[in-house]
């Protein structure tokens, strides 16, 4: 069964200034498509569930440098319900990460994606932060060791911008034994 996914197509705003939305319902669902073919080597899809717009959140640009506070801040104007609530922003760049989850799904299943311009980086960025929310941890490249770092320079959890999206077997096991998984059967 896909786990679905309802996501919030928001723009930012600056003193009341909304900036026009980069995402649309129908790059959200190329972006998608992207997510579901890295994922399924470990046989999970998604499924968009409900595209909202959501009103502009107003926050000055030199405050969203910080993913935490821009998930809280977003996570905030919708109580948590029983949907996995999936933010779709424009480019933040003043952000290395390319979005933001709360860990483990750890207190709700919710993330935000930054906008990238194409298909496949967004839809990568997307399936690394649905990677968190299945308890998936980043992967450390040691870069003294070339040989490793060139294997995993090409993974999905490699940490800030990069464009792997390859899966170990161990990751592929701990997203299917996740929280988020078992409770939608993945
Ligand atoms: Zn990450």
């Amino acid at each position: 069964m896909p786990i679905p996914l309802k996501i919030y197509i928001t723009p930012f705003a600056e003193k009341g200034v909304a900036e026009p939305s980069k995402w649309s319902a129908d790059t959200a669902k190329k972006a998608l498509d992207v997510v579901n073919k890295i994922w399924a080597p470990a046989k999970i899809t998604f499924v968009i569930s409900e595209s909202l717009s959501d009103k502009p959140l107003d926050m000055a640009k030199s405050a969203r440098n910080n993913d935490q506070r821009v998930l809280d801040v977003l996570s905030l104007r919708h109580a948590p319900d029983n949907a996995v609530h999936v933010y779709l922003v424009n480019p933040i760049t003043n952000l290395t990460a390319g979005g933001g989850s709360y860990l483990h799904s750890d207190p709700e299943p919710a993330s935000f994606v930054q906008w990238y311009g194409n298909d496949f980086a967004n839809g990568r960025a997307w399936a690394h932060e649905l990677g968190h929310l299945m308890s998936v941890d980043h992967v450390d490249v040691d870069y003294s060791n070339e040989k490793q770092a060139a294997q995993l320079n090409k993974n999905l959890m490699t940490k800030g911008l990069s464009v792997g999206s390859d899966l170990t077997s161990g990751q592929i096991s701990t997203a299917k034994g996740s929280k988020l998984v078992k409770r939608f059967g993945g």
